[in-house]
């Protein structure tokens, strides 16, 4: 592991939810250090994506490279160096059991990194509500997504100004 100080990254999952099975289809991370990962999954079967995914988050993904879960859990695991003090996203609650089942059992979530994600809404809920900035990119691109969530903490936080 590298001995630079941990640091924040802000991510999004596109995923099937089907009742209690809830499958993979991409992720993006943005790093603080400006890093980005995009990754589409080859295990996930699409032959059964309702209307929604159809219309939203397949396009996106046609001319992404799909790899194996195993291939994208080291990946992940490998970007994710320095180690996460936050894990950013934007209505996040399934987005982590993804990224947290991506990893492998609860057991397997590496030691010190955070039990939880940030919550943007949150954030901007206890910040009075204010508005967020305009998503710049692709909705459903799972990585554009998470760079506009990183936008919208830099824009609640006053770190940085919309599309910057
Ligand atoms: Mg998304």
């Amino acid at each position: 592991m590298s001995s630079i100080a941990s640091t924040r990254y802000w991510f999004d999952t596109e995923f099937d939810e089907r009742g209690p099975d809830i499958q993979l289809i991409s992720i993006g991370i943005v790093a603080e250090d400006g890093r980005t990962y995009h990754a589409a999954s080859a295990d996930y079967d699409d032959s059964g994506a309702n209307d929604w995914l159809r219309a939203h988050v397949l396009p996106p993904l046609a001319t992404l490279e799909r790899k194996s879960r195993a291939r994208i859990r080291q990946e992940v695991l490998t970007f994710l160096d320095p180690a996460p003090s936050e894990i950013w996203a934007y209505f996040g609650e399934y987005d982590w059991i993804v990224l947290r089942q991506l990893i492998g059992h609860m057991l397997d979530w590496p030691a010190g990194w955070p039990l939880s994600h940030m919550n943007l809404e949150q954030l901007r809920l206890h910040l009075g509500g204010p508005a967020l900035p305009p998503h710049c990119g692709t909705v459903h691109n799972a990585l554009d997504d998470a760079l506009w969530c990183r936008e919208a903490w830099q824009h609640l936080t006053r770190r940085g100004t919309a599309c910057s």
